[in-house]
């Protein structure tokens, strides 16, 4: 998405006076504003959070104002389009930041996807496939996943949805992370070798052959994240030999041999749950973004709380959204301006609807 360079007077802003006129706008906006912030975010700007949340949270919650007619999301481009898809037509949602994208998100495109089902499909006639994305993608792939009567998911829910598409198919196209697939499929109990395959969208047909599209159970398209990539199990091993007693807690976006190395794994809301119910003394070593990961340090000083990958690991989109643009975002929109806004057309919205519906349906 192309983000313009902001005005000079919003670029020069320091940290205190863009402070001050996010504070005034806000103040100004009363409660027709309803601030949304990820828990990847910055403390700049999960302050001013009316909610904070993983991406699929923030949206239900935004779902249920019936006071606010605008919304800004302090998160990554897929997550303002699933706000404006849950949300009522009149409400706006704006991104203070259009580069804001999810790298994970941009490695399915629709048009790669589309091919890829042809191709699975003409492979293997009559196969019986249903297609499962992660909320983390593009409007228009959840959109390709309603026609096709499959579901989003999320990485807490990621298990149920898998169990219900397969007691209805043969088989699930997974994307656009192969490893949250590959973790859920896993714990399900299906084998890495036997019962899933690879779909890696830049080799002829998918770098698979016919005999594993016909015997998969879970095709897995080649995207990963580029955070939860780094977590790496030297790592946790390094942690147990300095920590004794550790308890290591990993997203599911990592690899699967990190997934199983840990102790734990799940969303950002499960690692924080964890975190929080925990024992003052504890000792926890965190394989998930940053920001989350020294918050949660920050509010529980009785207990040791450290991230896995000693070399600071943000993502770098969500880092994108600094103050200035929340400042100059809010100000427009105090102003009667609408800049940012994130708008899923028809027929994308109502199709990508239906995914996400069914997705809360099933779970
Ligand atoms: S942490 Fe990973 S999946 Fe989440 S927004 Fe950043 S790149 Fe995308």
């Amino acid at each position: 998405m192309f983000q313009a360079p902001l005005p000079p007077e919003y670029m020069l802003l320091g940290a205190e006076e863009a402070a001050q006129r996010i504070r005034q706008a806000r103040a100004d906006l009363g409660t027709d504003l309803v601030i949304l912030g990820h828990h990847y975010q910055r403390d700049e700007i999960i302050r001013w959070a009316d909610h904070q949340g993983d991406s699929l949270k923030l949206s239900q919650l935004a779902a249920a104002e019936s006071r606010a007619s605008m919304f800004v999301f302090c998160g990554v481009h897929f997550m303002a389009e699933s706000a404006d898809i849950l949300t009522r037509p009149e409400q706006i949602v704006v991104l203070p930041n259009m580069s804001a994208g999810c790298s994970m998100a941009d490695m399915a495109r629709l048009s790669q996807v589309e091919a890829a089902w042809e191709e699975i499909h003409r492979t293997v006639p009559g196969a019986s496939v249903l297609p499962v994305t992660y909320v983390n993608s593009a409007a228009n792939l959840k959109a390709f996943v309603g026609r096709k009567e499959g579901s989003c998911c999320t990485s807490s829910n990621a298990r149920k949805v898998l169990e219900w598409a397969l007691a209805r198919a043969t088989s699930v196209f997974f994307f656009p992370d192969q490893h949250l697939g590959r973790n859920v499929a896993a714990a399900m109990g299906l084998d890495v070798e036997r019962d899933m395959t690879l779909w890696d969208p830049g080799l002829p047909l998918g770098g698979a052959t016919p005999e594993s599209l016909r015997r998969a159970k879970i095709i897995l398209w080649k995207g990963h994240c580029s955070v939860h990539q780094r977590f790496s199990v030297e790592q946790i091993e390094q942690a147990r030999r300095e920590h004794p007693g550790v308890h290591v807690i990993v997203h599911p976006e990592c690899s699967l041999d990190v997934v199983q190395a840990a102790d734990m794994s799940g969303s950002t809301e499960f690692i924080r749950k964890q975190v929080q119910a925990s024992a003052p003394g504890s000792v926890w070593a965190i394989g998930t973004e940053i920001h989350l990961v020294r918050r949660l340090q920050a509010s529980l000083p009785d207990r040791t709380v450290f991230c896995l990958d000693p070399v600071v690991c943000p993502c770098s989109t969500m880092y994108s959204i600094h103050p200035r643009y929340l400042a100059w975002a809010l100000e427009n929109l105090a102003r009667g301006t609408v800049v940012n806004r994130v708008l899923v057309p028809e027929p994308d919205r109502s199709q990508a609807r239906i995914a996400l519906e069914r997705m809360l349906e099933i779970t």
